[in-house]
């Protein structure tokens, strides 16, 4: 566990074990949080790793998912169950699926076809412990601050950013795409939702908060906020881009092409694992997938307002 910010520790949760790769987040508190507990197939470690920080069954308070994809949502239901004070606050989208997960883990074992045991599934959390969170909710942590909870749609529509305010640090899901240790950023937009123009719009107010710090889901600190939201949004734009035309030229094979050529996968992230971490998952074609939907959408849309 690492402090990446005054109270804020990183906890890796080690999905599929391999180390620098999903992070959860514990914020100190008179009521602590934990942000995204990750993978069902981490759950046993993030607990016992809360357990052994002191944490007893009645301690932690709230549970905060940044969405409901299962590399980040798989073990509420596990976690709920070993904190059964926890509240668990999630997008208005994700509410229901948390309590009646069936839908969502087969269609989320669909994308990740062979890749599905990695995750595993989410058990149901009761619905009566779960709070919905409209844009610009607040998490009261007593004596640690207030998280808040920032709408910022495009990697999923049900997708929320959290900022602590205390310490301007941001947790940020996969708002800005996913940069492994030692490697840069890149998109991270699979399937069913993504929204481009969505998405810098979320980047563009997530910059007006002026974040002092912005930690990634996949995987931890940033260098510099200022420059995660630009070169995030710079994603978005030629990942949008290359679906738009790439899509009109040739489908899903036209998007891989002129995706590669906009943003060339291995060299942009630039180191060698993290590019086989990204394949061993399927997240590079993932990516293909979900700009797919998004440009057969946008084609359709055009169409119907001609
Ligand atoms: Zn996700």
């Amino acid at each position: 566990m690492t402090e990446i910010a005054q109270g804020i520790h990183l906890i890796d949760t080690e999905l599929g074990g391999k180390k620098g790769l999903t992070s959860a987040y514990l914020v100190e508190g008179a009521q602590p949080a934990l942000i995204d507990p990750g993978a069902e197939t981490s759950a046993d470690l993030l607990i016992a790793d809360l357990h052994r920080r002191g944490l007893r069954a009645d301690d932690l308070a709230w549970i905060v998912l940044t969405h409901i994809h299962l590399d980040h949502c798989g073990g509420t239901g596990a976690l709920a169950a070993a904190f059964p004070r926890a509240q668990v606050i999630v997008h208005e989208r994700g509410a229901r699926h948390l309590a009646e997960p069936e839908r969502l883990v087969a269609a989320s074992h669909d994308v990740y076809a062979h890749t599905a045991p990695i995750y595993g599934g989410l058990s149901a959390t009761p619905a009566d412990r779960i709070t919905v969170a409209p844009d610009g909710f607040r998490v009261d942590l007593g004596s640690g601050g207030v998280l808040e909870m920032i709408a910022t749609p495009g990697h999923a529509r049900h997708h929320m950013s959290v900022l602590h305010d205390r310490t301007g640090a941001l947790i940020i899901g996969d708002a800005a795409g996913t940069g492994l240790p030692d490697s840069n950023l890149y998109v991270n937009l699979p399937p069913a939702d993504v929204d481009i123009e969505g998405g810098r719009d979320s980047l563009r107010r997530l910059r007006e908060r002026a974040p002092e710090l912005i930690t990634l889901s996949h995987f931890g600190p940033t260098a510099d906020p200022e420059i995660t939201l630009a070169i995030a949004d710079e994603g978005f734009a030629q990942a949008g881009e290359a679906a738009r035309t790439g899509y009109a030229r040739g489908g899903r094979a036209g998007i891989a092409e002129e995706l590669e050529r906009v943003l060339p996968f291995a060299a942009t992230i630039s180191h060698a694992p993290a590019v086989e971490l990204w394949q061993w998952l399927g997240w590079d074609t993932n990516n293909v997938l979900g700009l797919e939907i998004w440009a057969q959408r946008q084609a359709e849309n055009g169409q119907t307002t001609q």
